[in-house]
């Protein structure tokens, strides 16, 4: 996907933070920004993260599962994940968080190592030896689904 891509997007914000939140791939903004979470998606994050955590996005750190933008945003394949999650665990390894929330299916299925449905590791925390993970929506799909937003929003909370 280098080949396509306007920039490489790695992650971004406090690495000193306990919590870091992981999506899936960079989309139109953040090819063209070299910056995660930065378009529509980004701003209901941003929201998410200060209503619902009482945090700044510069607390927090940002990232995704890989690091350049898909054709057609469409989801990373298994083998373009295979090819560049080493970044996100070279992140994960350096900063160390106690939590790590997954934005959607390709980001809990790499941190868990797990091919489950999505609709089953969602709302859950699972510990592993070096962080727990917890499982929610990313928040395009509840901008595709804005009925999803009071149950993203309740998730969160926990
Ligand atoms: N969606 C993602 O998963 N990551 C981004 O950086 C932006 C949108």
């Amino acid at each position: 996907m280098h080949k396509g891509r306007t920039n490489a997007v790695p992650g971004d914000g406090n690495p000193n933070t306990y919590v870091v939140f992981v999506g899936e791939a960079p989309g139109y903004d953040e090819d063209k920004r070299g910056k995660p979470f930065v378009g529509k998606s980004g701003k209901l994050l941003n929201k998410l993260i200060e209503d619902i955590l009482g945090l700044k996005r510069e607390d927090v750190f940002i990232t995704n599962v890989v690091r350049c933008r898909p054709p057609q945003n469409r989801t990373p394949d298994k083998k373009e994940i295979e090819a560049c999650s080493h970044y996100l665990f070279e992140e994960l390894d350096v900063i160390r968080p106690k939590l790590v929330v997954a934005l959607g299916a390709p980001a809990a299925k790499v941190l868990l190592d797990k091919d489950e449905k999505i609709s089953e590791l969602r709302g859950n925390f699972y510990t592993r030896s070096d962080f727990t993970v917890f499982v929610t929506f990313h928040p395009a799909f509840v901008i595709r689904n804005p009925a999803y937003m009071e149950v993203l929003q309740e998730i969160l909370k926990r």
